[in-house]
């Protein structure tokens, strides 16, 4: 065992916001977000550094989007909430979900939200005939349903409809409409597919040629289920940035990360930017460890020589953990890393400091035991064991911004 577990780090906060630095009321900021622990932990809270504005900046901008959309929230169900059923996670909501039936030889749309989880779709079947699904117990009432198709039709000859488009979808997907929120939305696998779709069925003189079929779910179908997520490097190198800097100051106090030689990162954490990208989490699968480049961002304005390295430490070895940070010095330079669930580790460097570090911080997180733990080096940094944590390997720089 090279560390020891210090977990007397007290909070020097100096009303000073560590984040804009003006001394505006502060609130309570937690630095990994509540929904990533199993329950509060007292050595993961500013009470007197992070100002409301800041706070909330965070919180809107970057977490919800995060558990809103992006991947994580599937790692928040299996490992925090300990539950993968689809009324489990609300977040869902938010996502393009598509089941697989086994029963129908189908997918289905599905969206989690109470009482429409899964709604009624039109579907052209590889027999080029359109059939009305519809999910439901009791008996069909024909009469409603025809005149819904004929709604929907007409919604779709006043061109009041979206289109949903993605080439990720399986290649057995058949295209098809729905109705969300009211508004139809044509779903095809690319433009010429969702053409063809809205041509044909605007060519269907009669609604009664569409056929009525029910549809049900059965038991741990949603095994089979397809997610898709958005990703945005730039949102989740904000989010762990955060994390990051907030621990900094639990651990070194506020005056420290006051400094000028952070106001790049104060400034790199705010900068708007929504790019992201989407991707597609097949259930069973997993997404493939594409999530993150290797290397290192940076977000000093400085640039780093080409040749620049720095040891990397190896937080893969730390698997057991939802959670692990690492806050070392290096050649003059504060470097972090952060791992989180199974997303590939995020490597920066921060800043350029006069100031030694003086130790090497671990701080990990176990949602097993719901521990949340501070480490130190057990007499020196020269007690690591290189050869278990660190990867002098090289190690690619990526501008931040
Ligand atoms: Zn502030």
């Amino acid at each position: 065992m090279f560390f020891r577990v210090n977990n007397s780090h007290i909070e020097n906060g100096t009303g000073t916001c560590i984040w804009c630095k003006k001394n505006e009321k502060t609130n309570i900021a937690h630095i990994i977000s509540k929904k990533l622990l199993k329950s509060d932990h007292k050595n993961n809270k500013l009470t007197n550094s992070v100002c409301e504005k800041c706070n909330s900046y965070f919180g809107e901008n970057i977490e919800d989007w995060i558990f809103k959309y992006s991947p994580i929230s599937f790692w928040v169900g299996r490992d925090i909430l300990n539950d993968m059923t689809l009324d489990a996670d609300r977040s869902f909501i938010y996502k393009k979900l598509f089941v697989w039936f086994k029963e129908y030889k189908e997918w289905f749309v599905a969206t989690n939200i109470k009482g429409k989880k899964f709604p009624s779709q039109i579907i052209k079947k590889g027999d080029g005939r359109f059939y009305f699904y519809i999910y439901k117990k009791d008996k069909l009432m024909r009469e409603n349903y025809l005149m819904e198709i004929q709604e929907i039709i007409t919604q779709l000859q006043k061109k009041n409809y979206t289109t949903y488009l993605s080439s990720l979808l399986p290649h057995n997907f058949h295209s098809r409409i729905f109705r969300f929120n009211d508004t139809p939305i044509v779903i095809a696998r690319n433009d010429d597919q969702a053409e063809l779709f809205i041509k044909k069925i605007l060519e269907v003189n009669d609604v009664k040629k569409i056929l009525l079929k029910n549809y049900r779910m059965r038991n741990n179908e949603h095994r089979h289920l397809i997610i898709f997520y958005k990703w945005s490097l730039k949102k989740y190198s904000k989010f762990y940035l955060k994390i990051i800097f907030e621990y900094q100051s639990l651990i070194k106090g506020s005056e420290f990360v006051l400094g000028k030689e952070f106001d790049d990162l104060r400034k790199s954490a705010k900068l708007k930017n929504n790019s992201f990208v989407e991707l597609m989490f097949l259930n069973g699968q997993g997404f493939n460890r594409k999530l993150f480049p290797r290397g290192y961002f940076q977000i000093i304005k400085e640039t780093l020589d080409k040749e620049f390295k720095i040891p990397i430490f190896e937080l893969e070895l730390l698997q057991k953990y939802t959670f692990s940070m690492i806050l070392y010095k290096n050649q003059g330079y504060l470097c972090a890393s952060l791992k989180l669930f199974e997303i590939e580790q995020f490597n920066i460097v921060l800043a350029k400091i006069e100031a030694p570090l003086e130790s090497i911080y671990l701080i990990t997180y176990s949602a097993d035991d719901n521990s949340l733990n501070f480490y130190e080096p057990v007499n020196s940094m020269v007690d690591f064991d290189e050869k278990l944590v660190l990867n002098m390997e090289e190690a690619n720089l990526y501008d931040f911004n």
